[in-house]
């Protein structure tokens, strides 16, 4: 077996700023028990006036969202920041990886902010640069890599999205992966996509969108030499995917639909892209966060959903449509653990800094991973018909 170097930084302990481990939040945190956490934040919001942007995905908590300027998926939330060069401070109250997206697409005196640095992805963790391009190293050995295209999710992150750059490949979201794969495709014949870091949606878009038979997307894992996969099964796919999921995503299962249907009459099934293969199958709707809630916000009263998505904004949509039955597609309470990193003491404090002057946990970019992020993400705003949601 390979072995790899991969520290475990449990949240909240260890310094590797550069990646999407947890770090140390430094500097005088507000107790959580603190009676004034909402009227500091107001305070703090109030004093910076225009010079910040809060920008509030929708897996967040509702204590810091309620502060948010804009809300939305990550893309939305980049295209946001980009569309207010007045900001001084772009706040993201959202994960890691967002906050490199929209240091990307924000001018360069711009400012992007993660009220805690700890908050990264799980997902985005599974694929890490020097495992990429082993991978590709590897695919070049077996003779195929000139047939290949590196395709990301924008849920990875900036270095990763600068390899698919480099290499001739493009970002993705959840809306436009079929766009995307189809672009991927067509640039070279008999074109293969590698496609990071999430096999879910990559394999429910080349199956269920796409008709790609099941047995030639195969899972390359990187802890395995070639990827665990033989040389013939390299040759006969046509989909290479990232052995990478959502923790969140991936803990809905089959069997809790079959219970849901055999319980709630009439429920309708509404889950996201990143769930198991399995569980899409069986779902009635599939979409990205936006479609989720566009079809919650359009169901007559008295319909029954049960929703497979972060259980934060399931929560908020139950919440905001109290005529329809709104339940969550899993037996146990599971919030993605990353995006509740930010809360409403990192949030003050992370305000509180700016109006004292002082700029925390400031997201940047290099440049030349910038650069070369911002072509993959271009390719992927040219394509036709785009969407921008995940
Ligand atoms: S919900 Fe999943 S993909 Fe989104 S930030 Fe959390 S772990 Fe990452």
């Amino acid at each position: 077996m390979t072995t790899v170097d991969l520290p475990l930084l449990p949240l909240g302990r260890g310094t590797d700023i550069a990646s999407e481990r947890g770090v140390d939040c430094p500097g005088d945190l507000p107790a959580a028990s603190d009676p004034d956490l909402v009227a500091r934040a107001q305070a703090a919001k109030a004093a910076l006036g225009e010079r910040v942007f809060v920008l509030g995905h929708h897996y967040q908590r509702d204590e810091v969202i309620q502060f948010a300027d804009v809300t939305g998926d990550s893309f939305k939330l980049a295209r946001d920041a980009a569309a207010r060069p007045d900001a001084e401070f772009i706040v993201f109250c959202g994960v890691h990886f967002m906050a490199e997206s929209a240091d990307i697409l924000t001018g360069p005196d711009q400012k992007v902010i993660l009220p805690d640095l700890a908050a990264g992805c799980s997902m985005a963790d599974m694929a890490r640069i020097f495992q990429v391009e082993k991978t590709w190293d590897a695919l070049t050995a077996a003779g195929i890599a000139d047939s290949v295209v590196p395709v990301t999710y924008m849920n990875s992150s900036a270095d990763i999205k600068a390899f698919c750059g480099r290499n001739g490949g493009v970002v993705c979201t959840s809306s436009n992966a079929e766009t995307a794969l189809e672009w991927a495709f067509d640039q070279k014949p008999d074109a293969k996509i590698l496609f990071l870091p999430d096999q879910h949606l990559g394999r429910n878009t080349a199956v269920l969108k796409m008709g790609i038979p099941l047995d030639q997307c195969v899972v390359w894992n990187p802890l395995k030499p070639n990827g665990g996969l033989t040389a013939e099964e390299l040759q006969n796919a046509r989909m290479i995917l990232w052995k990478g999921h959502c923790s969140v995503h991936g803990r809905f299962s089959p069997e809790v639909v079959d219970e849901l249907r055999a319980t709630i009459p009439d429920v309708q099934i509404l889950v996201h892209p990143e769930c198991q293969h399995e569980v899409v199958l069986k779902a009635d709707l599939v979409g990205s966060t936006e479609f989720i809630i566009q079809t919650i916000e359009a169901a007559p009263a008295g319909s029954s959903w049960a929703i497979g998505t972060e259980l934060n904004l399931v929560q908020r949509l139950a919440k905001a449509h109290p005529d329809k039955h709104i339940t969550f597609l899993d037996k146990t309470v599971c919030y993605c653990s990353t995006m509740n990193r930010i809360d409403l003491p990192h949030f003050v404090w992370a305000l509180e800094s700016l109006v004292a002057g002082t700029v925390p946990n400031q997201i940047t970019v290099d440049p030349e991973t910038e650069r070369w992020a911002l072509t993959a993400l271009e390719r992927m705003l040219a394509l036709p018909g785009r969407t921008h949601k995940d």
